[in-house]
């Protein structure tokens, strides 16, 4: 069933709590400079801020003893009280503010309200005040600083701002803080911050020695070093052999394309602007392929006339795409400018939609299960009642009926997003939460009524006439970078058995031991284990401290008792000490450690 429309953060109390808590920061800080001049307070997704012009530059010191401040003045219980006035009034109110007499000016002419929204409608002017602060505000706020809990607030930090983000208008001080309901919900809010920092995965990637970015190479290029490719072969293997098994098959379609197959495709004009700029040759225009989607139809239509009894068709590929995203949002792994897509195009009949969204539905949960995504939801995003999407109101009607009764069939919880689908047809994301509680956008399904008669796609149906065929874009992980950024972070590098690019290292106590390493990992590998020997002179306290700093499942310790006896001394990443255990065990161990996911 969808789940009900979700409250709005703006409506919701911690919200509020947050609002109040950005107005309570003013008040202290004014005190402590009666000569500051204040801009704007919002609450934020994770807290709020609230933007100072300041006769000095703050200190954490400073920080320490407004919020003590913001704690007396909570503790007061003020009520917050709404005013509505004239622009006039408000510029009287404001006389030496020069900052908030901007904002009205902004409100008087329904130009951008306190936070910097742009308003459509003139709206109407309001104060709030509480103890002796006033500020101009639209609210909501709480009713009392007293629902304020003092321990489930903090100050944060302090950066550097421009007035209205413009970099030719003053610089402010912002002061970021975060408040929540409860002491326990701030202490969980900043273990996560601090576990999110941890598992950074641009700090682990190097920490792992995974991948590499290079000025050499330029922005959004990653080099991935041997570990790192191995994990890479290790992901897109794993979705290839789900895709074979769920009746998907694999095509590849090069990198570069004419231009003009973009023209009529429709993406041109959506696309030119993330496309790499022309390769000309003999006065016609190529480009790196920024996606695959009319590679994949072309395809389909070469290989000769189609009957209906050949649909569905599913073609997909490991295609490394690239996209001109600008330096500023590159963000690691997680934003680059080559990206493997894992692609696949459904070709079908209309009938076959919900059977076809079907099949990527067990398929994606099967995918995000192995990988330990276990709290998903799907944004059901259907067409708006006006606007850009296509009109044929029975396709949308049959295809969202369709998309409804399988995620229903299959008890995924899902919410519908109207006006949100793709211009081209509805389509279903799949929003996956990592062990933080963040939300990562991954799969995604859209149906599309319109590139393959753009295209001139066609089989023959039952009726011996050509129809269009209905064509779905899915994709499982994503891409494989984004991916991999997102599953560093996630595992905090500590990857399960199967998914570890060493899943063993051989620790030899001795030199005199270092053969009998050497023959056990070539015994393991035969087994398809990756193995390697740690045959450094180090001590070997070191060489488990390494392995263990490289999150390697198993390290296997060997010495003089284990070359008589035929084993190893098992000792695990976690920091578990099982000990000395045959190799026969010990293979039948890993194997099952890989069967289980584990
Ligand atoms: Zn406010
Ligand atoms: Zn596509």
């Amino acid at each position: 069933m969808p789940e009900q429309k979700q409250e709005r953060y703006e409506d919701s109390f911690l919200y509020r709590i947050r609002h109040s808590a950005a107005h309570i920061m003013a008040q202290a800080v004014l005190e402590k400079f009666p000569s500051a001049k204040i801009a704007i307070g919002p609450a934020i997704e994770d807290g709020f801020y609230y933007d100072f012009d300041l006769p000095r530059s703050l200190t954490p010191d400073d920080l320490a003893e407004i919020e003590k401040r913001m704690r007396q003045i909570i503790a007061g219980n003020y009520p917050f009280v709404k005013k509505v006035i004239s622009a006039d009034e408000a510029r009287h109110v404001f006389a030496d503010q020069p900052y908030k007499l901007e904002l009205i000016d902004g409100l008087e002419h329904g130009g951008t309200d306190e936070h910097g929204n742009i308003l459509t409608e003139k709206p109407e002017i309001s104060l709030y005040t509480h103890d002796n602060f006033t500020d101009l505000c639209r609210g909501p706020h709480v009713e009392r600083t007293g629902q304020i809990n003092p321990s489930a607030i903090k100050l944060m930090n302090i950066a550097g701002a421009y007035w209205r983000g413009d970099e030719k208008r003053p610089m402010l001080q912002r002061i970021y803080g975060t408040a929540w309901q409860s002491p326990e919900d701030l202490e969980e809010y900043l273990w996560k911050l601090e576990e999110a920092k941890k598992r950074d995965h641009r700090k682990l990637g190097k920490e792992l020695g995974l991948f590499y970015f290079s000025e050499d190479i330029g922005p959004g290029l990653p080099l991935f070093t041997p570990k790192g490719e191995m994990l890479r072969h290790l992901m897109e293997d794993y979705v290839r052999e789900t895709q074979t098994r769920y009746g998907y098959q694999h095509v590849w379609t090069g990198h570069l394309v004419k231009e003009e197959l973009y023209k009529r495709s429709g993406h041109y004009d959506n696309y030119k602007d993330v496309m790499f700029p022309p390769m000309v040759d003999e006065n016609i225009s190529f480009r790196l392929k920024p996606m695959n989607c009319p590679s994949h139809m072309t395809l389909f239509k070469e290989m000769g006339r189609h009957s209906y009894r050949e649909l569905p068709m599913r073609f997909s590929e490991f295609a490394t795409l690239y996209r001109y995203e600008k330096t500023g949002e590159l963000n690691g792994l997680v934003r680059v400018r080559s990206l493997t897509q894992d692609d696949c195009h459904t070709f079908c009949t209309p009938e076959q939609i919900g059977s076809e969204f079907n099949l990527s539905l067990r398929l994606i949960r099967e995918v995000l299960d192995r990988y330990r995504f276990t709290d998903y939801k799907v944004r059901l995003s259907l067409r708006g009642k006006t606007g850009k999407f296509v009109q044929d109101d029975e396709k949308w009607e049959t295809a969202t009926a369709a998309l409804r009764a399988a995620l229903n069939e299959n008890q995924v919880d899902f919410f519908e997003a109207e006006g949100e689908a793709a211009f081209y047809g509805p389509k279903a994301d799949f929003m996956a939460k990592d062990v933080l509680g963040r939300e990562w956008q991954l799969s995604t399904i859209q149906v599309d009524f319109i590139q393959p008669s753009r295209l001139g796609l066609t089989y023959i149906g039952e009726d011996g006439a050509e129809h269009v065929p209905v064509v779905l874009h899915r994709a499982v992980t994503g891409t494989t970078e984004r991916f991999m950024g997102v599953l560093i972070e996630h595992f905090a590098g500590a990857f399960p058995v199967w998914l570890a690019p060493v899943q063993a290292v051989m620790v030899p106590i001795a030199d005199r031991h270092l053969d009998f390493a050497r023959q056990v990992a070539a015994k393991l590998e035969g087994y398809g284990m990756r193995v390697q020997v740690d045959d450094r002179g180090d001590r070997m306290n070191a060489k488990i401290r390494d392995a263990q700093n490289q999150k390697i499942p198993y390290m296997l310790v060997v010495g003089d008792k284990e070359m008589e006896n035929n084993q190893v001394a098992l000792r695990l990443r976690s920091g578990e000490n099982p000990g000395p255990v045959d190799l026969e065990v010990f293979i039948k161990r890993w194997q099952a450690d890989v069967a289980k996911g584990n």
